[in-house]
């Protein structure tokens, strides 16, 4: 048994997908993606198949080391997101080779479901009011909402108060026991994250998200000294050695790595694990399509610190190809009073419908995000 070919499909709406084929016919699919860098991920994906084709798919962790370790080289977006989705689809061949989901092969089952949140939009108060009233009403019991749009290093505090007042509406429409996340999206700067900190305490919010950059996280001491709204980030932190100071500071309370970008089932189950002895608890980040989801579902299932699960069902960026319509069966997806109940197929436990994927990835993507400027004309985080 042996890997004999790899398949890449760029599909809408800003997704990149992998297929592993074996010599004895097994497929395994994959997600390896950076939004808005899907080509670069391609390349390194092509770059990595190397060392890939001609092994055997079984032996996960040290392909996993080959690509990591062995080629000096490592960390980052770009390759770790090539890693993970070789990941994935490796793990989703040995399910299927063996007939059991993948959460079987890493401790087996700690829970029978997974809470599930969902992204709300809106800029004006009464909209994001609206959208979490409708997502209260389809069963959800969590939303997040990004906290605002560009701010400057110093910023109007009347940008402050047009955060406390959707958030408030938000807070209106949904009634106290409703979990409320802000992202902040690594848009403010320390000063004004402090301030948006602790002037959003008073919502309970379930956390605040990525309140600084990752590269700014020794920010994260001095904004904690401020609320004591959980504080989670890690969406582009992609290692175990990426977390281990994260974790060893002590100022976060919740981490979220990326299936697809922190080196995939592998690397995220260890990097939890790791968080484990730091009373940390996992939220997977997961903006993404069916794979990726389907892999952080996998890992939920088996790790007892994930406390809920971020998915991209109706996301705006979803428009026109949602993540259902790539699945053959999307009942695995199906959410029940806000939560996901685990997959019990074997592999990532999805069915992808290789008909449409072939006919999107015709059609393609060239999903860039926006640039952002400050009123002065600076450059501004998106
Ligand atoms: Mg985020």
């Amino acid at each position: 048994m042996k890997i004999e070919s790899l398949e890449l499909l760029m599909v809408p709406p800003r997704w990149l997908f992998l297929k592993l084929t074996t010599d004895d016919g097994l497929v395994g699919w994959g997600e390896p993606i950076v939004e808005g860098h899907a080509s670069t991920v391609a390349q390194a994906v092509r770059e990595a198949a190397d060392y890939i084709v001609g092994q055997d798919p079984n032996r996960i962790e040290d392909i996993w080391q080959v690509l990591y370790r062995g080629r000096f080289y490592r960390g980052g977006p770009v390759l770790m997101s090539a890693i993970s989705g070789i990941d994935q689809a490796l793990w989703d061949l040995k399910g299927k080779r063996y007939g059991l989901p993948i959460y079987e092969f890493l401790g087996g089952r700690v829970r029978d479901k997974v809470r599930v949140y969902s992204w709300i939009g809106g800029d004006r108060p009464s909209d994001a009011g609206d959208a979490a009233r409708d997502r209260k009403a389809s069963g959800f019991t969590a939303v997040k909402m990004n906290a605002c749009e560009e701010m400057h290093f110093i910023d109007s505090h009347a940008k402050v108060d047009n955060v406390l007042e959707r958030v408030q509406a938000v807070r209106d429409a949904v009634g106290r026991d409703f979990g409320i996340a802000v992202d902040f999206h690594g848009r403010v700067h320390k000063a004004m994250a402090k301030i948006l900190a602790k002037e959003l305490e008073p919502f309970h919010l379930m956390f605040i998200e990525e309140p600084v950059l990752s590269e700014n996280n020794e920010a994260l001491r001095e904004i904690a000294l401020h609320t004591s709204t959980p504080i989670a980030t890690g969406e582009r932190l992609y290692s175990r050695w990426d977390f281990k100071n994260l974790l060893k500071d002590g100022y976060v309370d919740i981490i979220q790595p990326d299936l697809s970008h922190a080196g995939g089932i592998s690397e995220s189950k260890k990097i939890a694990d790791m968080a484990e002895a730091y009373d940390v608890t996992i939220a997977p980040h997961c903006p993404l399509g069916p794979i990726a989801l389907a892999a952080c579902l996998q890992m939920d299932a088996c790790t007892p610190n994930v406390f809920i699960q971020e998915q991209s069902l109706g996301i705006h960026y979803n428009q026109g190809n949602d993540l259902l319509d790539y699945l053959k069966e999307p009942t695995v997806f199906h959410y029940h009073e806000g939560f996901v109940t685990l997959p019990s197929a074997p592999g990532l436990g999805i069915d992808i419908d290789k008909t449409y994927v072939r006919n999107a990835a015709e059609r393609g993507h060239d999903w860039k995000n926006p640039v952002w400027r400050n009123e002065d004309g600076t450059v501004a985080e998106w």
